[in-house]
């Protein structure tokens, strides 16, 4: 008989159904009331809510087998009436780091502390983030990934899926809950950014928001369009992207600044108390980029780190080929500061080993 009950009990084990295990059975069910807690909205209306600190699941469309694609939501409302700010992260799958700067931000923060209110989106690329991509992954068009950073602001029929989805996102999430914008990024996998904005400077607000966020360097920049900075300042709402480091990992160095940049402009902008910080060292500011691809592919080692200055002719990176042996060597083609470097030495022709900001 305890023989018997022996083989049950690892039977029930190996298939998982915990048949003796009542802790797991407990573990299973609070997850799962926790996650019907969680109110499924079409769209948020966040200056009806009152104060307090509230999360949904954003209903941002369906995947092909039916099943529905939610988007996280965190809403806090200050006590007292302020600046919305909306913080957007992953609209690249692969771009993790703003959903750590995101989680830290509304464990933080309560409405007792805030004047306004916040909107934070720490996940917006569903299918991305799901598939271990910069894309949105789609089955209609022979699958094709597309870059949903270049669809908004979307359709809302019509239009195809990845511009359905920009489109209810941006209609019924986005746009009408946002006083002043940012949307989070990192530098695609491969590659590897400091703490670097993107900043249209035609707008002074804009160059003051970008200032405010403390980053390392700032790219006077008039936009690309569809993506959700230019859509949202193309709706007059001011808007800066905010790169933070490399894709595919935490990178807490950089998650603290930003973490510090984000509250030193909500001071700026009303809605903490505090004084506003000023760098003593502010941050390298250019208006076009030099990119340096591989001629040959190979594996780079690299000569220069991310921000160094460096002069003309200056040695960038080395390539070998698959014996060791050097193939080329490259070289700054002008004056700059090293806005990103490779951090995968393998690259194949036509890949980017070094950008510059001048
Ligand atoms: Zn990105």
């Amino acid at each position: 008989m305890a023989r018997l009950f022996v083989v049950i009990f690892l039977l029930s084990e190996i298939i998982g159904i915990g048949l003796f295990s009542t802790s797991l059975t407990a573990t299973a069910r609070t997850s799962q009331e926790t996650q019907v807690q969680t109110e499924v909205i079409l769209q948020l209306n966040a200056d009806a809510l009152p104060t307090g600190k509230y999360t949904y699941k954003f209903l941002a469309g369906y995947q092909s087998d039916g099943q529905p694609l939610y988007v996280p939501v965190v809403v806090i409302k200050g006590l007292e009436a302020g600046r919305r700010m909306l913080l957007t992260a992953a609209v690249h799958g692969d771009e993790l780091n703003g959903i750590a700067v995101i989680h830290a931000l509304v464990k933080e923060l309560g409405p007792e502390k805030l004047r306004g209110t916040i909107i934070a989106v720490p996940g917006l690329n569903q299918t991305g983030l799901v598939g271990n991509s910069r894309y949105y992954l789609r089955s209609e068009g022979g699958g094709s990934p597309r870059d949903l950073n270049r669809l908004f602001p979307g359709t809302l029929s019509g239009g195809g899926a990845a511009s359905r989805y920009a489109g209810n996102l941006w209609h019924n999430l986005l746009k009408g809950n946002a006083d002043i914008a940012v949307d989070l990024h990192t530098q695609s996998t491969g590659s590897d950014y400091p703490l670097f904005i993107f900043a249209d400077y035609r707008n002074r607000e804009i160059a003051a928001m970008a200032t405010a966020l403390m980053p390392d360097m700032i790219k006077r920049d008039s936009g690309q369009e569809g993506s959700l900075e230019t859509s949202f300042v193309t709706a007059s709402i001011p808007a800066v992207t905010f790169e933070i480091g490399g894709a595919k990992r935490f990178q807490q160095p950089l998650i603290d600044r930003a973490v510090m940049g984000i509250k030193n402009l909500m001071v700026a902008e009303g809605m903490l108390a505090g004084t506003v910080i000023k760098p003593l060292l502010p941050p390298y500011v250019g208006s076009s980029f030099a990119n340096i691809y591989a001629e040959e592919g190979g594996t780079a080692l690299m000569k220069v780190s991310l921000r160094e200055a460096v002069k003309k002719g200056d040695l960038l990176a080395i390539m070998l080929d698959r014996f060791g042996v050097e193939k080329r060597r490259y070289f700054a083609p002008r004056d700059g500061r090293v806005v990103s470097v490779a951090s995968d030495p393998l690259k194949e022709s036509g890949a980017m080993l070094v950008r510059l900001l001048y």
